[in-house]
């Protein structure tokens, strides 16, 4: 059976993002996404389209041409195709780390059969969907990742469903755009946190500010 997998783009560049912050990856972006978030700096990937439509050993092929191990799939929304599920077992085959960047709001079963060990969830709920994410998350989350900006609370981040990850120390606050007022809000943020005896990580975006894709 011909599997297809809705890619818009390939290419090797570093990890601009989050703990993995630096690391030489492929990126691989889905095309498509479920959601609409007004900053969102990949619009021209939040359409589906058809064109975009390729064959799953085509792209890894060209995968393994770029020679990386780490894998870095995003979006779009790369949980709204159910090819991921297949993309990603591939991958794994291949011996790759796969990294997923998800607005966590869709869940596909079967990949919790997966080597747990080669894979590593993302998780960056949005305002424009009230932070929801889905209860799969809860397990299968290795960094949680909000983008501050004028939205985000604190509140937001000691909700029920973020709370256990928070006291993992999985928590990661991007200031949106790199802005210097989202810097100072994400810094008071940390300090809030830290007298409630929570800890977080304050991470820019480095691709950037060296100018990277
Ligand atoms: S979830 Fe991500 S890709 Fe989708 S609109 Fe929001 S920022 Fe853009």
């Amino acid at each position: 059976m011909k599997i297809t997998v809705e890619v818009c783009e390939i290419y090797k560049t570093i990890q601009g993002e989050g703990f993995l912050i630096g690391s030489p990856v492929t990126l691989v972006r889905f095309q498509g996404c479920n959601i609409y978030c007004s900053w969102c700096d990949t619009k021209y990937a939040i359409p589906k389209k058809e064109d975009t439509k390729r064959d799953l050993y085509e792209v890894l092929e060209e995968i393994e041409k770029l020679g990386r191990e780490h894998i870095l799939i995003t979006g779009g929304e790369p949980f709204y195709h159910q090819s991921l599920l297949p993309f990603t077992a591939a991958l794994i085959r291949r011996n790759h780390f796969v990294q997923i960047e998800t607005n966590g709001t869709l869940w596909i079963e079967g990949f919790e059969l997966l080597d747990r060990k080669k894979l590593y969830f993302s998780v960056s709920p949005k305002y424009s969907v009230d932070y929801k994410i889905h209860p799969a998350f809860q397990k299968y989350c290795d960094e949680l990742k909000f983008v501050v900006d004028d939205n985000l609370t604190l509140e937001v981040l000691l909700r029920d469903e973020f709370l256990p990850l928070v006291k993992e120390k999985k928590l990661i606050l991007q200031p949106e755009g790199n802005k210097e007022k989202y810097l100072h809000k994400s810094l008071k943020l940390i300090d809030k946190l830290l007298q409630l005896g929570l800890y977080a990580r304050l991470i820019p975006q480095l691709h950037k500010l060296v100018n990277l894709p």
